[in-house]
C-alpha cells in the first residue's frame, strides 16, 4: 500500500448511454475538487457489461466531456481490460479466507428468495456454502465467489457530504464478487480499479450510497483502506421530481444542439447542489479556487432551464465574437438546412454575421436563437417578409423607403454612426419620429418587425446589400 498525499478523484461512467447532465455535473464536480488540492482526476470507462456498453456512448462521453472542459488527466482506464486483475483479486479473497466458492444454482436461488417472500424476510442469499465443506461441492457446477461478509455490528461510511451513514451488517449479504465465468461484478472491479488508480476520493451520485457500504467490505476484506466518500444528492426536476427527459434528463450533446456554450453549462451546473455565498458566476479558476465538498448541499437540486438560459444569456454577450462563431458551429450543423447556411457562411454571410454578432448576442439566449435571429443576413433578395412586417410598409412607408434610398446612397463610410445621424437627418427633416423611418427600414432589411439595432442591421448587411433590399420594398414612382 503506497501512502500517498496527492488527491485524485475519477469519474467512472458507464458507456450504456450518452453522459447525461447528472454524470456531467460528477465529472465537474471531480475536477474541481482535485483541481482545487492539486490533484488529478482520472476517467474509467466501466464497460464490463459488454452486452450494454457501446463504442458509440463511450465517443458520446469523452466528446461530451471534452466539449464541457471536464477531461479527466491522462489515459482512459478501461475496466474491462482489467478483468483478468479483478479475478485475481477475488482469488486473493478466497486465499485470506475471507470469501468462499458457492455452488447454489440459479433455480436454488429462485427458491431460495420465495421461501424468504413467503416468510416475510428480504430476498438474501442465506449463506449455504459459507461453512460448508467444498468436498460437498457438487459436480460440473462451476461456483461463483461470494464476499464472507461481517454478520453483525455495523458499517460506517464517514461520508464528506451525507455525515455519516450507518448500515447494519446484517442487511449486506454475502454479495458476488466472481460470476462462475470468471468475470467480475461491479462492485469488484469498482474496489479493484479504485485502489489500482491510487484514488482518494470517491465523489459520485447518492444513487451509490448503499454500494458504499458493500464496496467498503470488500476494501477491508482485501486490506485496503477505503477511499474518502462523497456521495451528492441526484438532481431533480424544478416540481421536485425525479429528472425525466422533459425536465432536461437528456445527454451534454442535447444541451449543445440547443444552443448552450460550454461555460454556461458549467458554471450552471457548479451551482446546482453547491454554493459560495450567494455567488452566481464563477470563471472556471474562481471554481477551482472556491470548490468544496463541505459546500455541497444535501437535498436535490433543482435543474431549471429558465436559470440556465438567463446564465447562457449572460456568457454569450461576454463572449468574443470569435468564440461565438466557433461555438455556432455544432448549432448549425443540427439544423435540417445546415448545408444551406454553411454554404451561406462560406462567403459574404460570414462577415456580415460577424460584424452583427455583438448585436445579435445582446437579444439571444441560447445559439439556436441567435442563429434563428441571424437568419435574415444571409437571405435572398427579394426577401419574403412576414405579414407584420408587409404591414409597416402600408401608408407612408414605401415612400420612406425611397428616399432613405437615396440619402443612404450618399453615406460615407459605411458606419452605424454615419447611418444613423443620416436617417435622423432626415426623419427631422420629414417631420416624423424616428421610428416612422426605422420600421420600413427594418421591414425591408429583415423582414420582421424585430431585429438588432436597425443601424447594426445596416452596418452588418453593407451598402449594396442594404441599398438592395431597400430599392427592392421602395415605392417605385
Ligand atoms: N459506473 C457507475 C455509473 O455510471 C458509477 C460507479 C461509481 O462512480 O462508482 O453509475
Amino acid at each position: 500500500m503506497t501512502t500517498q498525499s496527492k488527491v485524485v478523484t475519477r469519474f467512472a461512467p458507464s458507456p450504456t448511454g450518452f453522459l447525461h447532465i447528472g454524470g456531467a455535473r460528477t465529472a465537474l464536480f471531480n475536477l474541481l475538487f482535485a483541481r482545487h488540492h492539486g490533484g488529478t482526476m482520472r476517467l474509467r470507462i466501466e464497460d464490463t457489461d459488454r452486452a450494454r456498453s457501446t463504442d458509440e456512448a463511450i465517443a458520446a462521453i469523452l466528446d461530451g466531456l471534452a466539449w464541457l472542459g471536464v477531461e479527466g488527466d491522462g489515459e482512459p482506464v478501461y475496466q474491462s481490460a482489467r478483468a483478468e486483475r479483478h479475478a485475481e483479486a477475488a482469488r486473493q479473497l478466497l486465499d485470506a479466507g475471507a470469501a468462499y466458492r458457492c455452488y447454489t444454482s440459479a433455480e436454488e436461488l429462485v427458491a431460495m428468495r420465495e421461501r424468504a417472500a413467503a416468510e416475510g424476510r428480504p430476498p438474501r442469499y442465506d449463506g449455504t456454502w459459507r461453512d460448508r465443506d467444498p468436498a460437498e461441492a457438487p459436480e460440473g457446477v462451476a461456483p461463483v465467489i461470494r464476499l464472507k461478509a461481517p454478520l453483525e455490528g455495523e458499517t460506517v461510511i464517514p461520508d464528506l457530504v451525507q455525515g455519516e451513514v450507518r448500515f447494519a451488517n446484517k442487511d449486506l449479504d454475502d454479495l458476488v464478487v466472481l460470476r462462475s465465468d470468471g468475470t467480475p461484478t461491479y462492485m469488484l472491479a469498482v474496489v479493484v480499479d479504485d485502489h489500482d488508480m491510487d484514488v482518494t476520493h470517491v465523489i459520485r451520485g447518492d444513487d451509490h450510497l448503499t454500494n458504499a457500504a458493500r464496496q467498503a467490505l470488500i476494501y477491508r476484506a482485501l486490506g485496503w483502506d477505503v477511499p474518502a466518500m462523497a456521495h451528492i444528492p441526484l438532481i431533480h426536476g424544478p416540481d421536485g421530481a425525479k429528472l425525466s427527459k422533459r425536465h432536461g434528463a437528456l445527454g451534454v450533446d442535447s444541451y449543445r444542439a440547443m444552443g448552450y456554450l460550454p461555460e454556461a453549462l458549467r458554471n450552471y451546473l457548479v451551482r446546482l447542489g453547491w454554493s459560495h455565498g450567494d455567488e452566481e458566476f464563477f470563471t472556471t479558476q474562481e471554481m477551482i479556487e472556491h470548490f468544496g465538498l463541505e459546500a455541497v448541499g444535501r437535498s436535490p437540486a433543482r435543474f431549471d432551464f429558465v436559470k440556465l438560459e438567463s446564465m447562457n444569456g449572460h456568457y454569450m454577450r461576454q463572449a468574443a465574437p470569435d468564440r461565438l462563431m466557433d461555438a455556432l458551429g455544432p448549432v448549425v450543423a443540427a439544423q435540417p438546412d445546415a448545408a444551406e447556411i454553411e454554404a451561406a457562411l462560406e462567403g459574404e454571410g460570414r462577415e456580415r454575421l460577424t460584424r452583427a454578432l455583438p448585436s445579435l448576442a445582446e437579444r439571444a439566449r441560447t445559439l439556436v436563437e441567435l442563429l434563428d435571429n441571424a437568419r435574415f443576413l444571409w437571405a435572398e433578395r427579394p426577401l419574403a417578409l412576414e405579414p407584420k412586417a408587409l404591414q409597416l410598409l402600408e401608408g407612408d412607408g414605401r415612400r420612406h423607403l425611397a428616399a432613405l434610398h437615396e440619402r443612404l446612397s450618399a453615406v460615407d463610410p459605411w458606419v452605424d454612426e454615419a447611418l444613423e445621424a443620416e436617417v435622423r437627418r432626415y426623419a427631422d427633416g420629414a417631420g416624423i419620429k424616428l421610428g416612422r423611418a426605422a420600421q420600413p427600414l427594418r421591414a425591408a432589411l429583415v423582414g420582421r418587425t424585430t431585429s438588432p439595432g436597425i443601424f447594426d442591421v445596416l452596418a452588418a448587411l453593407g451598402r449594396a446589400e442594404s441599398l438592395g433590399r431597400i430599392a427592392d420594398q421602395a415605392a417605385t414612382g
